[in-house]
Formats: C-alpha cells, sequence, structure tokens
C-alpha cells in the first residue's frame, strides 16, 4: 500500500490501465479515479499518454488539447473588421450571418439567394447604415472568391481575409455568432 493507495506491480499495469480507461471519462477524471485508488510510478503519465491517444477521452476534455485556435487580435475601432458566414437552410431558409468584431454586434438576414450579387446587395444596405468595414473575413465560399465579390470588396478599399481552409474555427467569430442565431432563429420559428 502506498497511503490509501494500492501499489500496481509492473505486470498488472496495463490491466488497471485498462479499467481505468474503460469507461472514457476523460484525462482529468481517469486520473482523480487513478488516485483513490492505485499508484505506480509514473501512473499520471501513463493514464495522460492513454487518454490522449483516445478519441472518445478527447471528446471529455474541457480544452482540446491541440490545435488550439489562435484568436484574432481585437480591432478598437467597431466595425472594422467584419466576420462574415451562412446559416440554414433551416426550415427553407438560408441567412447571411454578419458580425463585427470588436463590438460583436450581430446582423442576420433572410436571403433568397447566396449568390455574390444578393451578398453585395445586403452588404451594401449594411454599410450604409455602419460604413465601410476595413477588412471583412469569410471562409472559401464560392460566393467569396468570386471575382464579383472581390471586385466589390476591392473597390470599397475593405481587405479580404479568408480564414484557413479545413479550420472553421478560425473564423470563429463568425462560427460563433452562427450558433446563437440558429438558436434563436428555431426558437423563433416553433
Ligand atoms: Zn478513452
Amino acid at each position: 500500500m502506498w497511503g490509501q493507495r494500492v501499489v500496481i506491480p509492473t505486470s498488472c499495469k496495463n490491466k488497471v490501465l485498462e479499467e481505468l480507461h474503460e469507461s472514457h471519462m476523460g484525462m482529468v477524471k481517469t486520473k482523480a479515479l487513478a488516485r483513490s485508488y492505485v499508484w505506480w510510478p509514473g501512473i499520471d503519465e501513463a493514464v495522460e499518454a492513454t487518454c490522449r491517444a483516445c478519441e472518445v477521452c478527447a471528446q471529455e476534455a474541457d480544452v482540446p488539447p491541440q490545435h488550439k485556435p489562435r484568436s484574432w487580435p481585437w480591432p478598437s475601432l467597431p466595425w472594422s473588421r467584419i466576420h462574415i458566414d451562412f446559416l440554414g437552410p433551416i426550415e427553407g431558409m438560408t441567412y447571411l450571418i454578419v458580425v463585427d468584431a470588436c463590438s460583436k454586434w450581430i446582423e442576420a438576414i433572410r436571403m433568397n439567394s447566396t449568390s455574390s450579387q444578393s451578398v453585395i446587395t445586403k452588404l451594401l444596405e449594411m454599410f450604409a447604415r455602419f460604413g465601410f468595414p476595413k477588412q471583412l473575413v469569410s471562409d472559401n465560399g464560392p460566393q467569396f472568391i468570386s471575382e464579383e465579390f472581390n471586385r466589390f470588396l476591392l473597390r470599397n478599399g475593405i481587405e479580404h481575409i479568408f480564414s484557413a481552409p479545413y479550420h472553421p474555427a478560425s473564423n470563429g467569430a463568425a462560427e460563433s455568432a452562427v450558433k446563437i442565431c440558429k438558436k434563436t432563429i428555431k426558437k423563433a420559428l416553433q
């Protein structure tokens, strides 16, 4: 015994580790469980390695262990950097979601079409109210990479920043705004 914990001989480590990991509680809880009952030199590291290698346990983790998205610098002026994305379709409707990186102000516009021209029309209405932003962040959606859309941005002196492909979290501001809108719109439709 080591305090209240049973010292596990080397030959049994793997068996005990397997049992500790059986219910996929994630690194933190599995270590806590181990600490209540068993010990061997390096048990924490062994549990960590097992849980880190396990996809099911990773979902349990509060903070993803790797690829922590680098956060965007916070602009000092409102409406200087906006993030845009689409939401939907929800019950047949698609929404253009625009969020201001500084104030977190969200615009959600119901769209009849998601073409570049439709997006430009809606953005122009918005810019008429708030002014032109300095930067616009979007993913590589076809309406955002079109020549028409890029001419529109260029003409108005707006820098276009693309969120990394296959890494939607890099447009995180728009992503979380989309989530908020999704919840709200679904509730409103019920
Ligand atoms: Zn697991």
